[in-house]
């Protein structure tokens, strides 16, 4: 019985997700258990239980998984297929996704603490992003070169190899099938390592891809931590190294791949600002900002964790938002009535407190939003602070929980110079009415992407990424196909009739 087969039985027969059953890798076609017998406990962030657990993988059992997509690659059995039949595979893997929206939800709501709506809302970008590139199998195509006369020359796109998707906990999978999609689409074999913190639905996609057609070996997901993850960024027989996470880990990604020369793609953190001015629809501002920051407990890449806010607006903008975020409720992931669940550890809850203490001291104001603290789990109040003092690291650095750092600037240049001071570049938003300064500023914010009058806006045929240390290449979008094939020169001399 396949570990989907069990979570659906499971479900309906206890109303339990998978995590009666422990997690295992899923290795050319196969479940494995790990090597080295390791597990990790498997907890549920929303009361700190021990749901269930998580093989760990060792070196070895990640060597397995590269070997089976490396020969599932070298013998064409996906490659070569032809591109509609790749289509039509992935089109049944993204049905599938919705066939088992519901278990696939549940899993991903236990795992990462979230509430169940905002779980269903990211597998149902998943299977979006799935459809999205199932297109593609037969869209990309390649130039004929204006080369000189007695030459025809071609440009094709052809497959790289064995492609590794390394994921983080926060929209496990989503982010999967930003990586795992595109590399299907052109060809590629895929090895998967979700974060160890939230791994089941990453399995159950695999899983469902052998379901839908997709042959043993060319989708593997290992699961474990730091070892599987250093296993596979060392490994001299992946072709390409698709990163997502923090930017320390992502440093270390991108040193291990400087050593075999495999290219990579980094998607890492962020600190990005809402600038709201004067002008601005408050109302709408509010909602955005209030979205962009307490949403997933502000445990998302691009949460707009910093507000710049005109001067002139400041007391009323703060007011309307905590107005509006004490109506928010911290709660229990499959508990309908929540708005805001934990954060995903403990270990994270700790961090965050002392960071706000330390803040607090240096002479920043810290105001909670909520006073209804869940007894058990790993909850934090939506919170605001002000008045931090120049310098103070809670402006800068990411925190990564549902923590606001709120300044204020005085006119264009203060908010674009506030807006650019952090190390990183991944989003922005600007809220305004004026459309010439909605222009006039999105050239200037250094920010991957900026998103005025709205935010935190995903769709699979926008391309994403960031600048600085927010990492680089762009997923989703047209440019995927150059970041998972390589362009092919052919040049064929023609002998004179
Ligand atoms: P993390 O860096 O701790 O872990 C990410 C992944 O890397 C996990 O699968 C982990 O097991 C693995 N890993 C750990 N050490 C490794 C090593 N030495 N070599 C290879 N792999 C290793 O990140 P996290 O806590 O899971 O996720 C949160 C971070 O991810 C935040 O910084 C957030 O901003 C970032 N993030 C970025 C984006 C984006 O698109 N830019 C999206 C989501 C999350």
């Amino acid at each position: 019985m396949s570990i989907t087969n069990i979570a659906k039985a499971s479900a309906s027969a206890t109303g339990q997700a998978v995590f009666d059953y422990p997690v295992h890798s899923f290795i050319n076609g196969h479940v494995q258990a790990p090597g080295g017998g390791a597990y990790l406990d498997i907890i549920d962030p929303g009361n700190g239980a021990v749901i269930g657990s998580l093989a760990d993988s060792s070196a070895a059992d990640v060597e397995d998984a590269v070997q089976a997509a490396k020969e599932a690659y070298s013998d064409g059995r996906w490659s070569e297929k032809d591109p509609e039949e790749r289509e039509r595979i992935l089109f049944r893997l993204a049905d599938l996704v919705d066939r088992d929206s519901e278990i696939l939800s549940e899993v991903e709501a236990r795992d990462t603490g979230k509430p169940l709506a905002e779980a269903r809302l990211d597998i149902a970008e998943a299977a979006a992003v799935l459809r999205y590139f199932a297109g593609w199998c037969t869209k990309a195509s390649g130039t004929v070169v204006p080369a000189p006369r007695e030459y025809f020359a071609t440009t094709t796109r052809e497959p790289l190899g064995v492609c590794v998707a390394i994921t983080p906990w926060n929209y496990p999978l989503p982010i999967l099938t930003y990586k795992v999609a595109p590399a299907l689409a052109f060809g590629n074999t895929v090895v998967a390592k979700p974060s160890e913190l939230a791994s089941a639905s990453s399995v159950l996609l695999a899983h469902l891809a052998h379901e839908a057609g997709v042959p043993a070996g060319v989708f593997n997901v290992v699961t474990g931590g730091r070892t599987a993850g250093e296993a596979l960024t060392s490994s001299r027989d992946v072709d390409k190294i698709a990163f997502t996470g923090s930017t320390a880990t992502g440093k270390a990604v991108l040193r291990a791949a400087a050593e075999t020369l495999t290219p990579a793609t980094v998607e890492l953190g962020g600190k990005s600002a809402q600038l709201i001015f004067a002008d601005a629809d408050l109302e709408a501002a509010v909602e955005g900002v209030a979205a962009g920051i307490w949403t997933n407990a502000g445990q998302i890449c691009i949460a707009g964790s910093r507000v710049l806010v005109q001067e002139s607006i400041k007391d009323a903008f703060i007011s309307a938002l905590t107005e509006r975020t004490g109506n928010l409720a911290l709660g229990h992931s499959m508990n309908p009535g929540t708005d805001i669940g934990p954060v995903i550890s403990e270990g994270q809850l700790t961090k965050i407190k002392a960071f706000l203490q330390e803040a607090e001291e240096a002479g920043a104001t810290v105001q909670t939003c909520s006073t209804a603290i869940p007894q058990a789990g790993y909850f934090l109040a939506p919170t605001i602070v002000t008045g931090i003092p120049t310098g103070h690291p809670l402006a800068s650095h990411e925190v990564f929980g549902p923590v606001l750092a709120v300044d204020t600037f005085s006119d264009e240049q203060d908010a674009i110079t506030k807006a650019n001071s952090t190390e990183y570049g991944l989003a922005a938003g600007l809220w305004t009415k004026d459309v010439s300064r909605v222009h006039r500023l999105t050239r200037k914010l250094e920010a991957g992407t900026v998103w005025a009058n709205t935010y935190g806006v995903f769709h699979p045929t926008l391309p994403f990424g960031g600048m600085k240390a927010s990492g680089f290449g762009r997923e989703l979008g047209p440019q995927a196909v150059e970041h998972y094939t390589h362009s092919k020169t052919s040049v064929i001399h023609l002998s004179a009739s």
